[in-house]
């Protein structure tokens, strides 16, 4: 086995400049037709520069070239790749094809515009607690960019452990409010509580982890996947190219079935830029009263005839996400008009 240590931010930093490094001089590697076996079918466990991890249907993982045709490639998608009939300075094969993707994780990019982060992801489970708040609001807009993006939300209630009679009677009612209009609510704790059905919910997907910072989303995906860890914050030495301990995204296997795709930014997702239209339709229950305002260009604020406002007054929309719809929209404009100024800042 490889000995392993651990390694400070910097000697990591070393080791992955190097790595970089060396890979940049195997990137013109182009196989011949001959060199090649027949294609096979696998998943991109991780992305970098112009290699890929790639898992194929026996679980083995094989870092590969990526075709010049290849030209978006994140972890989760799915792959057709071939293998070459031997290694080259580590690189077991080339991807020639990725299959379309059923859902695709993006963040705003200064220079690219809108760039890939993760595909294929199945659920999105919204992390929160009450320490240190719980909040409403931040829910929310987690809510919002799933429905945009069309990726099932599923939302969680960490920390069970720190719940008392009066807090737990709160957050049960703020929460079945979520239930009420369609959406799975769970509870858990990195000690233990509710782990059985998180995993459940989670079993043959491919998920992600989301939430305001301090919720437990670290605790409790090192309480899910101990490896993972391991991962981030150690090289083996003795390995060609070493282990992979860049930020880009992963993919992990449940023991119990199902997939983690975790980076540190892919926690840090949220809900950047959309049209007040958008975040509208992004609050389900909202949808079928959009449209039944008196004025088209309704800003369902103070305006005579709103159909939200109605629907609020009809006991049919809950106050709190009507509230949490004219924040969302007002962090909007502050976050527009500081682009305006600034262009350089998303
Ligand atoms: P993250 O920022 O969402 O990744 O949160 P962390 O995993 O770093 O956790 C923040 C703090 O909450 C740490 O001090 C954890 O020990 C604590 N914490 C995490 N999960 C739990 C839990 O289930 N119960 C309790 N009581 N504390 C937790
Ligand atoms: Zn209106």
């Amino acid at each position: 086995m490889a000995k392993k240590k651990r390694l400070s931010k910097n000697q990591v930093r070393r080791v992955q400049s190097n790595q970089n490094k060396r890979l940049t001089k195997n990137e013109n590697k182009q196989w011949d037709e001959s060199e090649l076996g027949p294609q096979l079918q696998g998943i991109v466990i991780s992305r970098f520069g112009q290699h890929a991890d790639i898992e194929d249907e026996k679980g083995n993982i094989e870092r590969c070239n990526l075709r010049r045709a290849v030209k978006s490639l994140v972890t989760g998608d799915r792959v057709v790749w071939r293998a070459g009939k031997e290694s080259y300075h580590g690189i077991s094969g080339v991807v020639e094809a990725v299959h379309p993707r059923k859902t695709v994780l993006t963040r705003p990019d200064y220079y690219d515009g809108i760039k890939p982060i993760a595909a294929n992801i199945d659920h999105i489970i919204i992390v929160s607690s009450i320490a240190p708040e719980f909040s409403r609001n931040i829910i929310d807009r987690y809510l919002v960019a799933c429905e945009d993006i069309g990726i099932t939300p599923i939302i969680v209630l960490n920390k069970s452990d720190l719940l008392d009679d009066q807090s737990a009677k709160f957050v049960d009612q703020e929460l079945q409010s979520y239930r009420d209009i369609g959406y799975k609510v769970l509870y858990s704790s990195m000690h233990g509580d509710g782990l059985d059905d998180l995993k459940g919910a989670m079993k043959d997907k491919i998920n992600i982890f989301v939430g305001q910072s301090g919720v437990g989303k670290t605790s409790l995906l090192n309480t899910l996947l101990p490896e993972v860890e391991a991962v981030t914050g150690e090289i083996s030495e003795g390995s060609g190219l070493g282990k992979h301990t860049t930020t880009t995204a992963r993919l992990y296997h449940f023991a119990d079935g199902g997939d983690l795709i975790d980076s540190p930014g892919i926690r840090e997702f949220s809900l950047w830029h959309l049209e007040a239209e958008r975040i509208a339709s992004g609050f389900i229950e909202f949808r079928k009263h959009l449209g039944g305002c008196r004025f088209r260009d309704c800003k369902h604020k103070n305006d005579p005839g709103c159909a939200l406002v109605a629907g609020v007054e009809a006991g049919e929309i809950h106050p709190a996400r009507y509230h949490s719809f004219l924040r969302i929209l007002e962090t909007m404009d502050d976050a527009k008009n500081a682009r305006n100024r600034n262009p350089n800042t998303y």
